[in-house]
């Protein structure tokens, strides 16, 4: 189906019609008592994008590039909210407060200039949008009031893949490409970035830059960070262009101030990025242990050992069970190692070894050989997770049906989030112990009583020689009507567990607006004076995403 013809739903996840029907959303309430345990009362319907009202645009475009802007119903509302679980929920009630007035489509580092002089000389505020999958409130105007417009800047169709150098496998893409469309046009040459978020069908590259993304890699190159050779990007004093170098010892990094700048320095418009061949050697296996503790043991050694697996996520046993993925009340290590050069059977074996050493039992290795189905097909149309499934099959379709699964949820009455941060090993078990009983507490204390028993659970995303990535998902019956102001409750209360147990507010999914008040501690005082004098140089004005990372 060519994607040109559909259309993303307004408020959720996916294409409008991916939306299930009544009835299969009736069947997914009745899994959600017999899975989960919670009651579900009734299942509601969205407001259609009809019934949502709709301030006027407070800003017409300007006649001589009037082709770049839409001012439309459908464009104004689907780019007033990102994709956290409480912009489906307001989403899905109808509620969009702060629509930008315009929504500018450009082609072009140029049109990219013209569009932010456009918004200097009308004071508008000016949000650079990629696929909106921001889960933090980077892409909502919420500053809308303060300024006399809001224009959103959707660099949609800017996603081509412009340049291969096959002699340095790296790709200069636009920031504007999705990850499908960027892995069939990189497919062409035999080459792929191999950076798949969970939200990889919707988010671009000039996102993933944007907000420092966390991608396949469970080791190594995990962030983008790491695969960015250059960047090119439009501020409102000019192009910002960097060289294309494998590696400079040239003062601070110009890529590293605008990786993880998220909108408030400059528009990224296109990138070099260090790209791979396909991997044709590919071996994983599911590992279970009695315990989460026992498992993460295991993980340490393997992530201190030079191994690299591509894959090394260890799930609780409550996550292994929601996700229907290990054998019931172990934890699950899914362990993965790949290679376009050479066969990975050695450091499986040697992974395996450290993982029985630490009480593991590692189930059957699959693997295979050759050309493997891209990202692109294996998500058309996710699957739901059967038990008895292959344990790592049955965890990777968990997780890519996870966010189709969350829009179903909220109608079923359900509340499901997750938050993530990064922690050393010394401080893991006590860290780690502290925030799963503050937040089993807070979620119990937010949540209505008698329709099921809240589920917090754990995962390792990303694991470093150092520390691991932790990454909680709640699962909680919801107060109808009042979830927003329910998962801020719960929200803050673990933020402040995350922040006053030493670890990041943030391992990859940004700053934003809903970060704010603890990134505000996290970062050092005088980092945040010298961001905001780079911010008062690039944008006198303080019209680049106000309020995101810094106040404007
Ligand atoms: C279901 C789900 C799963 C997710 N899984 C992951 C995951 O596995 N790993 C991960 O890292 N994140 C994940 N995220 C979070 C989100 O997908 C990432 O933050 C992603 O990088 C955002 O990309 P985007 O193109 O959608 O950016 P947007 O949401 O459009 O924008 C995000 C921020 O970047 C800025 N921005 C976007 N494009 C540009 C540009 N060209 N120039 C300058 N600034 C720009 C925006 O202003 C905003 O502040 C997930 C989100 C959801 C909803």
């Amino acid at each position: 189906v060519a994607t040109a013809t559909r259309r993303r739903k307004h408020w959720g996840w996916g294409f409008e019609d991916q939306q299930p029907s009544r009835e299969q959303v009736g069947g997914i309430a009745r899994a959600v008592t017999d899975r989960l345990g919670f009651a579900v009362d009734e299942v509601e319907e969205p407001v259609p994008l009809d019934a949502v009202e709709l301030p006027e645009p407070r800003l017409k475009p300007p006649k001589r590039f009037a082709e770049l802007f839409s001012a439309d119903r459908y464009d104004r509302v689907a780019h007033s909210l990102g994709k956290a679980y409480r912009d489906v929920v307001r989403g899905f009630r109808g509620e969009f407060p702060n629509p930008p007035d315009l929504v500018a489509y450009p082609e072009s580092p140029e049109d990219l200039d013209v569009l932010l002089s456009f918004c200097a000389d009308e004071g508008a505020a000016a949000i650079p949008y990629g696929g909106g999958t921001s889960v933090v409130g980077g892409v909502e105007p919420r500053m809308r009031d303060r300024y006399p417009a809001v224009v959103t800047l959707d660099l949609g169709r800017m996603d081509r893949v412009l340049e291969v150098d096959p002699i340095s496998r790296a790709a200069r893409i636009q920031a504007g490409a999705t990850g499908p469309r960027l892995e069939e046009q990189l497919r062409e040459h035999g080459l792929t970035l191999r950076h798949f978020p969970q939200s990889f069908e919707y988010s671009t590259l000039g996102g993933w830059i944007a907000t420092r993304a966390g991608g396949h890699f469970a080791t190594l190159d995990t962030h983008i960070d790491d695969l960015v050779e250059s960047i090119r990007a439009v501020t409102l004093e000019g192009e910002w262009e960097s060289r294309r170098l494998p590696g400079s010892g040239a003062g601070p990094s110009p890529d590293r101030m605008l990786i993880g700048s998220e909108g408030i320095l400059a528009v990224i418009a296109e990138a070099w990025v260090r790209v791979r061949e396909r991997p044709g050697f590919k071996l994983s296996v599911g590992v279970a242990f009695d315990d989460f503790a026992a498992g993460a043991e295991a993980v340490r050694e393997i992530a201190q050992s030079g191994l690299n697996p591509s894959n090394c996520r260890l799930l609780d046993a409550l996550e292994s069970d929601t996700t229907s993925a290990g054998p019931p009340g172990k934890a699950l290590l899914v362990l993965g190692f790949e290679s376009a050069h050479h066969p990975v059977d050695e450091p499986m074996s040697i992974a395996m070894g450290a993982a029985r050493a630490h009480g593991g039992e590692p189930g059957e290795i699959k693997g295979r050989a050759g050309e493997q189905p891209g990202p692109a097909e294996r998500r058309e149309a996710p699957p739901a997770a059967e038990p008895g499934d292959d344990p790592v099959d049955a965890w990777r379709h968990a997780f890519l049906f996870a966010p189709y699964l969350r829009d179903s949820l909220v109608a079923c009455g359900v509340l499901s989030d997750t938050f993530e941060t990064a922690i050393t090993w010394d401080r893991f078990p006590d860290f780690h112990a502290e925030v799963m009983e503050l937040a089993e507490r807070a979620v119990a204390a937010a949540s209505p009583t008698g329709r099921g028993k809240p589920r917090v659970s754990c995962r390792f995303t990303h694991v470093y020689p150092d520390g691991p990535a932790p990454y909680y998902t709640v699962l909680a019956p919801a107060w109808r009507g009042d979830e927003v102001a329910q998962w801020d409750e719960i929200k803050a209360a673990v933020s402040d567990a995350v922040i006053d147990a030493g670890g990041t507010i943030t391992h990859h999914h940004a700053v934003g607006r809903d970060h704010r008040r603890w990134y505000d501690r996290q970062r050092p005082d005088p980092f945040a004076d010298a961001l905001r004098a780079a911010k008062r140089d690039l944008d006198p004005q303080g019209i680049l995403n106000p309020g995101v990372l810094i106040d404007p």
